[in-house]
């Protein structure tokens, strides 16, 4: 209660004398014109609020509110409202409240239910959450947003099959999210496969992602991993190749497994065309190639002097590192690789979540391909 903003309650507050008023005086009626004419219990309970007892408040409206069949709006706006700042034990009391009345037009019966849904996906309880979206997918007006939310329990629960199975009901009444979702559904079903060896099931599902979303590197690194195993290193190097073309996010973990796969005459050949690559771009991007190829203990490849000298000589965090040791390079590199051990990799774009593992989908706000290359370096 304590950081909930102001102008949150100040809606909330508003949702609810406009839902009262309504339910007591009714829209065509006259309104009152002051306060005075409210119910006590009203009053008693924005004094719960304003003196920050939201549960006792929560009574007081819920009693309220029961008082009358007016106010359902005003139930769902609070259920909401409680929902996305995450109180959702609140949420559940408010959409259980109103399933529990006889009187409830079935309308108003099976968007409660959805509601209801949402509360237990927020809180967790995916089984229930389940159940109830599944139920209410039935319901012709609510199927869209029935079948979405079940997509995101199947998610949750790494039940890809049966996540890829609503995404394709969402795109036969074309209410699906983005094809790069079901080419993620396929390469997680496919990464599946690889482990338990049915490789030709892979790559049928890799064919799959491809067609579904072009380009799709994450479907590449799979199709190499594949090449890997089947002892065909060129192919394996030339799909990481292109996944690391398309996605340089890739460059932090993949590059030592590049670098395996490539004779050790070839390793600066393909080193320098990195660097190419990279310099033809932005400094953001030779930037995530110096940091992977440092992390990965490369300071000494000759292809690659040049370019960790100008990052991290222009990198405004780490230039105060190197201008104290621009003369002995590989000692200061070696430093900033340390340095760079402990910082965060990667940070979603979405949440701002972060850490040093990369995640096709983010674990915190469960977005896909939102996560980006970063290092925060915390210099003492
Ligand atoms: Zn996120």
């Amino acid at each position: 209660m304590t950081e909930l903003p102001l102008l949150t309650w100040l809606l909330v507050v508003a949702a609810l004398v406009v839902g009262i008023l309504a339910g007591h005086f009714g829209w065509g009626k006259r309104w009152p014109t002051s306060l005075k004419q409210l119910h006590p219990d009203y009053l008693t309970g924005l004094d719960y609020l304003v003196t920050e007892q939201p549960d006792r408040a929560l009574d007081m409206f819920l009693k309220l509110m029961d008082a009358n069949a007016d106010t359902i709006e005003t139930h769902f706006a609070l259920g909401a409202l409680y929902r996305r700042r995450g109180e959702v034990e609140r949420a559940i009391r408010i959409h259980q409240n109103l399933l529990a009345r006889a009187s409830l037009a079935p309308e108003h019966r099976e968007q409660a239910l959805l509601a209801l849904a949402q509360d237990y996906l927020r809180a967790g309880l995916l089984d229930r959450a389940e159940g109830l979206f599944q139920q209410v997918s039935e319901v012709p007006r609510l199927r869209a947003s029935a079948l979405d939310a079940l997509r995101l329990v199947y998610e949750r629960q790494h039940d890809w099959q049966q996540a890829l199975g609503c995404y394709r009901q969402l795109a036969r009444i074309k209410a699906a999210p983005p094809p790069m979702v079901a080419a993620h559904y396929l390469c997680e079903l496919a990464g599946l496969a690889i482990e338990r060896g049915d490789t030709a099931e892979a790559r049928r599902l890799l064919r799959e992602a491809r067609e579904a979303s072009v380009p799709f590197p994450r479907a590449a690194l799979l199709r190499a991993q594949i090449a890997e195993r089947d002892a065909q290193p060129e192919l394996a190097v030339r799909l990481m190749r292109h996944a690391l073309t398309e996605s340089p996010v890739l460059l932090q973990d993949e590059l030592p497994r590049l670098l395996n796969l490539v004779q050790p005459e070839s390793r600066d050949a393909v080193l320098t065309e990195l660097v190419a690559q990279a310099e033809a771009r932005d400094f953001s991007e030779l930037k995530r190639l110096v940091f992977a190829a440092i992390a990965a203990d490369l300071v000494e490849a000759a292809p690659l002097r040049g370019s960790i000298e100008k990052v991290l000589s222009q990198d405004a965090t780490l230039q105060s590192v190197w201008q104290a040791g621009p003369a002995q390079y590989e000692r200061t590199a070696h430093e900033i690789g340390a340095l760079l051990a402990h910082a965060d990799k990667f940070r979603c774009n979405e949440c701002g979540f972060s850490g040093r593992a990369f995640y096709w989908q983010c674990p915190a706000c469960h977005a896909w391909d939102s996560v980006e290359a970063y290092a925060l370096v915390k210099l003492n």
